[in-house]
């Protein structure tokens, strides 16, 4: 069995000040967990002050985005120096919320990717179907798009996969453990058939994960950790889920 991988994704929440307080609150509620890894995407403007909390624990750290650049006039963008300067170990590529609001194509994903990777940042890759694809029975098209296009040339060594159904995403609605599963067995035949070291890969669930539905979410074979985004701001919670995993 893969140990359970559980990431906080915070978005645009959370001051330098909001996020000492939710860390120094969380570690001790977590203390002495060493079953399931654990780790926390704060804004960029957090990261700094939430390593100086987390480096004496294992709580890993991970920026929400990295762009494809080294460096250079790229207003506004961070590159995986900065990340990697800051602390990190991790970084998340492809957030559907990057590739609805900001316009990344699976091309942009797969540049990020090889960028992070070569400056030694381990990705959690994020793919997932809108409503209307899943309703129009276009899952698994979609997933081998998004797997084809995100992971051109590029081996598994250092990613995991976040499967994150649009439509389940900040709205309550959780894929069922059935359809979660189901999701994340295509994405496993897709590895074995595409790529060395497939077993290998965590495959993550995201998209309204709660205390409440982790249990029954990791009990599912395929299901190898979660992105948390609303369930991760409140410590408590977000330590439950961690619990829930193992
Ligand atoms: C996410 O942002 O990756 C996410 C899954 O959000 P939520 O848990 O709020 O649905």
């Amino acid at each position: 069995m893969l140990k359970p991988f559980i990431a906080a994704n915070w978005k645009m929440n959370k001051t330098v000040g909001e996020t000492e307080e939710f860390i120094q609150s969380f570690i001790p509620m977590i203390e002495g967990i060493t079953d399931a890894d654990i780790l926390i995407a704060p804004p960029y403007t957090s990261l700094g002050a939430a390593f100086r909390l987390l480096q004496t624990t294992n709580i890993k750290l991970a920026g929400q985005n990295v762009h494809y650049e080294e460096k250079g006039a790229f207003t506004g963008e961070i590159s995986p120096a900065m990340l990697l300067a800051e602390g990190c170990s991790d970084v998340i590529i492809g957030h559907s919320e990057r590739r609805q609001y900001f316009s990344e194509t699976d091309e942009i994903v797969n540049k990020k990717v090889k960028t992070a990777r070569k400056n030694s940042l381990e990705v959690i890759l994020c793919i997932g179907e809108s409503l209307q694809e899943r309703e129009g029975d276009k899952t698994f098209e979609v997933l081998d798009r998004q797997l084809t296009g995100s992971l051109k040339d590029m081996q598994m060594a250092g990613i995991s996969i976040a499967y994150e159904p649009i439509w389940a995403i900040g709205t309550g609605k959780t894929a069922t453990p059935g359809q979660a599963n189901e999701a994340h067995a295509f994405i496993r035949g897709w590895l074995k058939k595409n790529k060395d070291g497939a077993e290998r890969v965590r495959i993550l669930y995201g998209g309204s994960v709660t205390p409440e539905n982790i249990e029954i979410l990791m009990a599912q074979p395929e299901v190898n950790g979660a992105l948390v985004g609303g369930a991760s701001l409140k410590p408590d919670s977000f330590a439950k889920i961690v619990k829930g995993s193992i």
